[in-house]
């Protein structure tokens, strides 16, 4: 039932994406352009896949695929994903990238649950603070393989950020250099 409705969906925003060039706020961004002369434009505006695959080594996620994200981190996904599969460990992308108007009705769904947008706001992310929006990051599963993220790789670029969730992870170059920031209690900082 549920893939019925989000595909149809999916595709008809992909579709009016390309024809419109806008995104459905309206704004266009720019992001830096990793093949020359061709502006990869409004990254925000991209939605990424809703859902996926079920997750083959637990039912309770699913596998998105990877498209979507920063087209750097995507590079780096890639690398994480052979990295961790060379040890026998099968990572599954349960969320990755988001568009600014999936994050909104994240954001919208939760303050029709809890009745106000400041208390939303403890909870989910604006889609401008968001790192899914920006396409660089993952939220990974099952937490056996989220832990195998955490442990080992750091020095490929990957960072757990927060305290409360031990699936997102962040991709920063500067990471696999300097290390990894101090984990902060949550996205939202309640
Ligand atoms: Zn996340």
């Amino acid at each position: 039932m549920y893939l019925r409705v989000v595909v149809p969906l999916v595709v008809a925003m992909i579709a009016a994406g390309v024809a419109g060039g806008l995104g459905m706020t309206g704004r266009l961004r720019f992001v830096p352009d990793p093949a020359p002369g061709r502006p990869l434009a409004i990254l925000e505006e991209v939605p990424g896949p809703e859902t996926g695959p079920v997750c083959p080594v637990d039912g309770r996620y699913v596998d998105e695929p990877a498209t979507g994200l920063h087209p750097e981190v995507l590079a780096a996904w890639q690398r994480l994903v052979d990295a961790a599969g060379a040890k026998g460990v099968r990572l599954c992308l349960n969320d990755g990238k988001r568009s600014n108007g999936q994050q909104q009705r994240e954001f919208d769904a939760s303050v029709r649950q809890l009745g106000s947008a400041e208390l939303a706001a403890r909870y989910v992310l604006p889609p401008e603070k968001s790192m899914h929006v920006k396409g660089r990051a993952v939220d990974v599963q099952p937490q056996d393989s989220a832990i195998w993220v955490e442990r080992n790789a750091p020095a490929l670029g990957w960072c757990r950020r927060y305290d409360n969730e031990y699936w997102h992870f962040e991709y920063s170059p500067s990471y696999a250099t300097a290390g990894c920031p101090a984990l902060l209690p949550s996205a939202t900082g309640s």
